[in-house]
């Protein structure tokens, strides 16, 4: 393909993605096919000579289009949301045509700079303190990682650095699989698995606690596990704390958690995955209060900011811990940074090479500007409150967890069997898509304003079908 006909299939591809976001609504969220369906439509091995292009987008629709799961369908109410946006679509294809990899400043310097001045952009929306920031801190700064997972790890793993080199200064002889053998990573059983697996990379050991009865994990919760743990000579050194759980979207307090970290010397990591986009809303900001005694937090502009997958925007306290942590001299990369202070970023990840991600959200912040996002965000939760007050209508149903951003936890009143019967009419009836969770073995139906498309009609929809097959389930059940 040279560069003409790039022009001619980039304008053909355009159109494609526009048309289907332009009709989404036409197609049903959840595909109907069967696993290994498409093992079937293609050959088995890749093709010697090139094909034509057109061959290419012929087999779109025949073999891709019938397994998608559409995301940003307006009745699509599982997970959490999936941001998608053309600013950020257009950022995603300049990002892979310059092809310009940037693992240190010397590599790509628009890349690294960009992306500085991105979080610090992004850390005054959050009404981050200071010292998270490069442009008011000696010590803080942020990075694009590709996902809270690899965030809540890397957190851990320089925490745990950071706690041999402590105990090593303490006792030489101690060596590094003694110290490891004590260490005790915390988090609560809401929180999303990715605290547990960043433990279990770690090869540490996890204690999920239990929340109170508005599903946050408490300071005095954590100060217990912390000195339980302390009497058998363990050491605590990490805390993986959740600001909108995906199970019900609750939030850990961070004013209690914190102080117990600051005491025991535990470093503290916020998981705003999902919730940390409407902190840039003034009236959600208190969700983030307590983050001041947080070491490091990460939130995902790819779910609820516009920004298409994959973007997390991470920020530490101190920079140097994690440059620290994961510093290896390569003869290849000492090229001078002309005397510039700015970060290797290859110190701050798991891989190596990086994508040039803050085009897309460079294109997302001056598109929408912040007012739009905020009015974005606003809406999706305006909509959960319409479908909350649709269930508090019914008085067979019940909310399960406060209704704070934009997903709502529902169920009906009764045994857990009811609601997987409501889980499994609704989802064989297709119509809309949901996802069910269950914490402390209460079984509930979860709805999430997800796509930018959903609007009132939408939830009304959405509200008459939940209706329609309660209705069964009640009939079914005779009451
Ligand atoms: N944390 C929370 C609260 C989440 O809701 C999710 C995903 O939904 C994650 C972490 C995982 O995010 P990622 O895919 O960026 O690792």
């Amino acid at each position: 393909m040279d560069a003409d006909e790039f022009r001619t299939r980039g304008r053909q591809m355009v159109d494609y993605v526009a048309d289907y976001l332009d009709t989404i609504d036409s197609r049903r969220p959840l595909p109907d096919v069967t696993p290994g369906y498409l093992r079937e439509l293609i050959p088995s091995t890749a093709p010697d000579r090139g094909e034509n292009f057109d061959t290419v987008m012929a087999d779109l629709d025949r073999v891709i289009m019938p397994g998608v799961t559409h995301w940003h369908s307006p009745q699509f109410h599982a997970y959490f949301p999936a941001a998608n946006s053309f600013p950020a679509l257009l950022g995603d294809i300049l990002s892979g045509g310059l092809g310009a990899i940037g693992f240190t400043w010397a590599s790509n310097p628009a890349c690294t700079e960009l992306e500085v001045a991105m979080m610090d952009w992004l850390g005054k929306m959050l009404q981050l303190p200071n010292d998270f920031l490069y442009s008011e801190s000696e010590k803080g700064g942020g990075i694009i990682q590709s996902s809270s997972s690899e965030s809540a790890l890397m957190a851990l793993l320089c925490a745990r650095t950071e706690v041999i080199r402590q105990q090593q200064d303490n006792n030489q002889h101690l060596t590094k699989g003694q110290v490891l053998d004590k260490l005790v990573a915390y988090t609560s059983i809401e929180s999303h698995s990715c605290i547990e697996r960043a433990a279990m990379t770690g090869l540490v050991t996890i204690r999920a606690l239990p929340s109170d009865e508005n599903g946050a994990l408490r300071g005095a919760t954590l100060e217990k596990a912390v000195q339980d743990d302390l009497d058998k000579e363990l050491i605590p050194f990490y805390l993986g704390a959740s600001i909108g759980t995906t199970t019900r979207c609750t939030f850990d307090n961070l004013k209690e958690l914190g102080p117990v970290c600051n005491k025991h010397k535990i470093w503290m990591h916020i998981d705003a995955a999902y919730a940390g986009s409407a902190c840039i809303c003034p009236e959600f900001r208190y969700i983030l209060d307590g983050v001041e005694h947080a070491k490091s937090l990460a939130f995902n502009p790819h779910k609820w900011m516009q920004v298409n997958h994959d973007c997390t925007a991470m920020w530490v306290k101190d920079k140097e811990l994690i440059e620290g942590a994961f510093h290896i001299d390569y003869y290849i990369l000492r090229q001078s940074n002309h005397g510039v202070r700015m970060p290797d970023f290859r110190h701050w990840q798991i891989p190596f090479g990086r994508r040039f991600r803050s085009l897309k959200l460079w294109f997302v912040l001056r598109s929408f500007g912040v007012s739009g996002l905020q009015a974005l965000i606003r809406k999706d939760i305006s909509l959960a409150k319409q479908f909350e007050r649709f269930v508090q209508s019914d008085p067979r149903f019940e909310i399960v967890a406060e209704v704070v951003l934009g997903l709502v936890c529902f169920r009906l009143k009764g045994d857990n069997s009811r609601n997987e019967r409501l889980n499994y009419l609704i989802h064989k009836d297709g119509r809309i898509h949901m996802t069910p969770s269950k914490v402390k073995d209460m079984y509930f139906l979860r709805f999430a304003i997800c796509s930018t498309r959903t609007g009132a009609a939408d939830v009304a929809f959405a509200w008459d079908i939940v209706r329609e097959m309660a209705d069964k389930v009640t009939l079914e059940n005779g009451s």
